[in-house]
């Protein structure tokens, strides 16, 4: 059994069908950790779509109605690069639901895992690539309005740059933002995070890391977050088809234990969520978003041994 739970709910997938967007991957995580037992089934807890007062916190009224009504305008639709539908909009109000549930956890347990989430490129007024509501940002605006915390830090490890959460975190002084992503990618305008580290095309392991550890060091240190939000790309792998990096699937797991660890050594809650991964195998992506819940599950243990 593991110490956390893991937050997933079979409507996580946007049906839409054959896309470079493997939306059936959230099922394929979650079939992976029961059968290679790292994960019993009393370690998922299914989530119940955010309430719209949630979503409202961090979106406009405007793009809540068209998203519910079915009536974005042609270019609306064309930024959100993926079909719409019904199940679309379940699905992503799902996901928010599910990062706020897995940031309740994290409360409780120091981690909560969300198999789904990271779409950090929803703005409070539009979609972009694939993201239509930020489930981040809608999770951390909720435990704040409930007092549960007052200062979040959102690390956000995704190969593209986190554009939606830096604007709409941009006049917030409680959010600390950190993007590490490939400068020379999606998207083209990249609207400043509280740090953004910008990486060359075909950066590998050593170098990411050498860049990752120390900001976010620096960060928990200065800002002192009571909790810390990963969106845990699998896209800064080597063999992904929209991203330009060159990370191993070690350097991948690296990635996740040094950011759990640290913010473990703090005594800082820590929720993870998914974001992007399209390696031509869809094994790959599926194995590299196992290993983040992996990870977690060393620091955790890691930190309860040391206790006991
Ligand atoms: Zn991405």
């Amino acid at each position: 059994m593991l110490p956390f739970k893991l937050i997933y709910h079979p409507g996580y997938d946007l049906n839409i069908g054959a896309h470079v967007f493997p939306s059936q991957k959230f099922r394929l995580i979650a079939e992976t950790l029961l059968k290679e037992k790292v994960a019993a089934p009393e370690d998922f807890l299914q989530p119940v779509a955010a309430a719209d007062d949630d979503i409202l916190r961090v979106h406009t009224r405007e793009w809540v109605r068209k998203l519910q009504t079915g009536t974005l305008s042609a270019s609306e639709a064309m930024l959100l690069e993926v079909p719409y539908s019904q199940e679309l909009v379940e699905a992503v109000w799902l996901a928010a639901g599910g990062t706020i549930l897995a940031a309740q956890c994290a409360l409780r347990d120091g981690f909560g895992c969300n198999i789904g989430g990271g779409f950090h490129h929803a703005h409070a007024a539009h979609g972009e690539g694939f993201c239509a509501i930020h489930d981040v940002a809608v999770a951390i605006r909720r435990l704040q309005a409930d007092g549960a915390i007052q200062k979040a830090m959102v690390v956000d490890t995704d190969v593209h740059h986190g554009n939606g959460t830096a604007h709409i975190f941009r006049d917030d002084a409680s959010v600390f933002t950190l993007s590490i992503h490939q400068l020379n990618n999606y998207p083209a305008h990249k609207p400043p995070s509280t740090v953004d580290l910008n990486l060359d095309d075909r950066v590998e392991d050593d170098e990411y890391l050498e860049t990752l550890l120390p900001a976010v060091r620096k960060g928990l240190d200065e800002f002192r977050p009571q909790m810390l939000f990963y969106v845990g790309g699998a896209d800064p792998y080597c063999e992904d088809q929209l991203g330009g990096l060159s990370l191993t699937k070690k350097g991948l797991h690296e990635r996740d234990r040094g950011v759990f660890q640290e913010a473990r050594a703090r005594g800082i809650p820590v929720v993870t969520t998914l974001a992007g991964g399209y390696a031509r195998r869809v094994e790959d992506t599926v194995r590299i978003h196992v290993n983040t819940i992996l990870a977690a599950r060393g620091v955790a243990e890691l930190r309860d041994s040391a206790h006991s």
